[in-house]
């Protein structure tokens, strides 16, 4: 299959370029009125190519016919991983694609479009983001770009807006300038207040919002046919989980999920499938451990320096990234249960 590429520049430093892969018709007009929306950049050339030999896609596992993971490594963004350190993928229906996550970076986007058109030629009828960080939504505007109607929780929208600027100067550092081209907060078409359904054609989803947890905009996807649950970060496996909502919401969340059935779950780091609800044991074992710490050092007056210095310290086990995550996990859990 053929698609646009385009070739763009940084408008402030002509020697900071990429090629972007743009799905659809290779006309001048596409390629000008993509560059004409993006004022920091200037169109260099344009061509239109096959998609094989100029995009890798991304390695994808199918963990139920149909629905494919591609598993993050635990990793931190990087200009080696280009921001490909979730878990991201795609489901198929017999009319349509949906989405799930678009990756940390333009480029990362691009290849999972690509692992898709590798397998079909069915439009990308949603691209579901599952909550708010830049690893799982920075790729959004390469399926938008496609067509997709661009879906989140109602709380999304707000949470972008409030960060686009700290994002995108995020990845131009993390990432480079030239991987951060194009990685941008798109606009959110759809939100969902509670729950409801979409149907990829004799395959419906069920997209369901939670209260405040890993973030405050958690959204979940249930495939009704594999039975397979798709949560996100709200499940972390060998990667610590990091709490950027709140702790006790965040337990109080799994206690209720971990009562209903499925027949396998895919968290948004680890697996990329595991048993439910025994995939959820370590997570909440790790959740228990800070609480019980940390209400004790509450108890015992000491302040939050004073806890800091030894919250956790039983709790690193196998965990990865312990040392970055850890140190902010135990000051939201502190600054939470203060005033209990
Ligand atoms: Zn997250």
């Amino acid at each position: 299959m053929s698609a646009l590429f385009l070739s763009v520049c940084l408008a402030a430093a002509a020697d900071i370029c990429a090629t972007r892969l743009v799905p659809g018709a290779c006309t001048q007009a596409r390629a000008e009125a993509w560059v004409t929306a993006r004022p920091d950049l200037t169109l260099r050339d344009w061509d239109c190519a096959p998609m094989a030999g100029r995009v890798t896609p991304l390695p994808m596992t199918e963990v139920a016919p149909g629905l494919f993971v591609f598993k993050g490594p635990h990793e931190l963004a990087t200009p080696e991983n280009a921001g490909a350190h979730a878990n991201i993928g795609f489901i198929l229906g017999t009319d349509a694609v949906a989405v799930i996550d678009a990756g940390g970076s333009r480029q990362i986007g691009e290849q999972l479009y690509a692992a898709i058109r590798h397998r079909t030629d069915l439009p990308i009828g949603w691209l579901i983001l599952t909550h708010m960080h830049p690893d799982h939504v920075l790729g959004a505007s390469v399926f938008r770009d496609a067509g997709a109607t661009v879906i989140g929780h109602a709380r999304l929208p707000a949470a972008l807006a409030a960060r686009a600027e700290v994002y995108r100067d995020r990845a131009a550092r993390d990432l480079g300038r030239e991987l951060a081209i194009g990685s941008e907060i798109v606009r959110i078409d759809a939100v969902i207040e509670e729950r409801e359904t979409i149907d990829l054609g004799a395959r419906p989803l069920l997209l369901e919002a939670h209260p405040v947890a890993h973030t405050d905009n958690d959204l979940t996807v249930f495939d009704m046919q594999s039975s397979t649950w798709w949560l996100s970060d709200l499940l972390f496996e060998e990667h610590l989980p990091s709490i950027d909502g709140s702790l006790m919401g965040w337990r109080s969340l799994m206690t209720e999920l971990t009562t209903r059935p499925a027949a396998q779950v895919i968290p948004g780091h680890g697996g990329p499938v595991l048993p439910w609800p025994e995939g959820a044991a370590p997570m909440l074992g790790y959740f228990d451990g800070l609480i019980t710490e940390t209400r004790a050092a509450v108890a015992r007056g000491e302040s939050l320096s004073e806890a800091l210095r030894h919250l956790g310290e039983g709790l690193e086990g196998d965990w990865a990234l312990f040392d970055t995550f850890h140190p902010q996990n135990a000051t939201a859990a502190y600054l939470e249960l203060e005033w209990e």
